[in-house]
């Protein structure tokens, strides 16, 4: 009798223990398996950064790897292995290597030589070129205090040289960006005496600007040179946006924003920085331009107009406004639903292929939803002629039609920096059989 009470209580604990978890991992597998399949449905390209790299030989499939993740999306585990569904979300904290209870994955970039979107670099970071420097995501591994570390330490590298330039036309070093990267850089120069410019395309502070409003950023202990330790384990942006501001002003940075840099060339060891406007001069260039690119332009006149933006930082903001998102992908898919979503929005998709491309089943299923409840209007086929101060033209299947507009938000992809790194003669991953990596801080 006692015997099999404590068989039946035996069986009941491990029903009890074990009956939550199978159910759990069951419905795991069905939706990680159901995600995978949308992602190779609608083409997810490769990682550009650093991903996940699993070996399925150990890996045991207990899924806590997908847990550790803050990221979301980037992991799953399918037919009992842990398996990369979106890499490109991969922003590198690496909790999922640290969590693994088996060390069968491991964040990296893979095998460098096949990828051409990896620039060679030495263990200081400098590129094939003399004088020329990488630091931040563009080397290939993202986080802010990666960045900021090598933004640090290639400074560091190029004060070795005792030699300042005197001349007030020839900096010791130009800084491109002003991400974590091109801003600890920056303060870098300033403490070691080098006369430099730091130049951006946009405002200071890099791909922080573009994370959603009040998100909030995890980051080891990392110094920001001159300013002192970020010591918190997470950061909200606007938190890290105004420390950017704050840190800027009390070292007096000198930054010249809304300037994009071309090309870079070397000419009797002097290098050329040129901008759509002007043309600087330095001994030594830092690339901290990280890896979004520049956003795609439509090419309109009228884009120009401040009303224009290519990034949507706060959907709560647009209230009671005629709205055109253009593009078709999932950022605009995304945007168009978040702005429709406000009170007295109006808002208008244009596209110019005749239905979105390669979206999400989440966001085909939403859009269509709010698509029937008149929510969103989507203008297939069109793409804008014009935009002016409050409409906006576009040209149609039925010729040019206009339409009120307060703002546009286009969506039609970037430009990657890899091309124009490649035409100033850096060395990528691909080119090269040896290849000496000092990405890593
Ligand atoms: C959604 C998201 C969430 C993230 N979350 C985290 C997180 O929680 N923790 C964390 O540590 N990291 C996170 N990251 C990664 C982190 O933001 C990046 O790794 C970091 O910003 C890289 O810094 P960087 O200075 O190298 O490049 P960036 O921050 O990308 O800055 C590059 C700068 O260069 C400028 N630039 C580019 N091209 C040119 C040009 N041709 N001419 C002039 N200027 C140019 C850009 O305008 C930009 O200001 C996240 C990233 C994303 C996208």
């Amino acid at each position: 009798m006692e015997t099999s009470l404590i068989w039946i209580i035996t069986a009941a604990l491990i029903i009890a223990v074990f009956v939550p978890y199978y159910l759990k991992f069951r419905q795991r597998q069905k939706s990680d398996k159901e995600r995978k399949k949308d992602a190779v449905a609608r083409g997810v390209p490769l990682p550009r950064n650093q991903y996940p790299l699993i070996d399925a030989s150990r890996c045991i499939g207990v899924g806590s790897c997908v847990d550790a993740c803050p990221e979301g999306d980037v992991l799953g585990v399918v037919y009992g292995k842990a398996t990369i569904i979106n890499g490109n979300r991969c922003v590198g904290h690496g909790f999922c290597e640290l969590v693994c209870p088996v060390g069968a994955l491991k964040v990296g970039l893979g095998d460098i030589k096949t990828r051409d979107d990896i620039p060679i670099l030495d263990e200081n970071n400098q590129t094939n070129i003399k004088g020329l420097y990488i630091a931040g995501e563009l080397a290939g591994f993202s986080l802010i205090r990666n960045a900021m570390v090598q933004g640090r330490k290639v400074i560091e590298r190029i004060a070795l040289d005792e030699y300042r330039s005197q001349d007030e036309s020839l900096k010791d070093v130009i800084i491109v960006g002003c991400g974590p990267a091109g801003l600890s850089a920056s303060l870098s120069a300033i403490r070691n005496r080098l006369s430099y410019l730091t130049i951006d395309q946009q405002d200071p502070g890099g791909t922080i600007l573009q994370y959603p409003r009040r998100k909030l950023a995890m980051t080891q202990p990392v110094e920001i040179p001159l300013y002192g330790w970020l010591n918190e384990p997470e950061y909200s942006k606007e938190f890290l946006l105004e420390l950017w501001d704050e840190v800027i002003k009390a070292f007096d940075v000198k930054i010249i924003t809304d300037q994009r840099v071309g090309n870079v060339k070397k000419c009797d060891d002097i290098f050329e920085v040129v901008t759509q406007g002007d043309r600087y001069k330095a001994r030594n260039v830092v690339l901290a331009m990280g890896r979004r690119g520049t956003p795609r332009k439509i090419g309109a006149p009228g884009e120009h107009l401040p009303k224009v933006m290519y990034q949507l930082i706060d959907a709560q903001s647009y209230n009671d406004v005629h709205i055109l998102v253009v593009g078709g992908g999932d950022s605009a898919v995304e945007a168009a639903i978040g702005l429709a979503k406000q009170n007295g929005n109006v808002v208008s998709v244009s596209y110019r292929k005749n239905q979105f491309f390669r979206i999400k089943k989440k966001n085909d299923e939403r859009v269509n939803e709010m698509i029937a409840r008149k929510k969103i209007k989507t203008l297939f086929n069109s793409s804008v002629k014009e935009i002016r101060e409050k409409l906006v033209l576009l040209q149609t299947e039925d010729g040019i039609i206009e339409i009120p507009n307060d703002y546009v938000f286009v969506f039609i992809g970037g430009i990657p920096p890899f091309e124009s790194l490649k035409e100033m003669g850096i060395a990528f991953g691909g080119e090269v059989k040896e290849v000496v990596q000092g990405a890593s801080p």
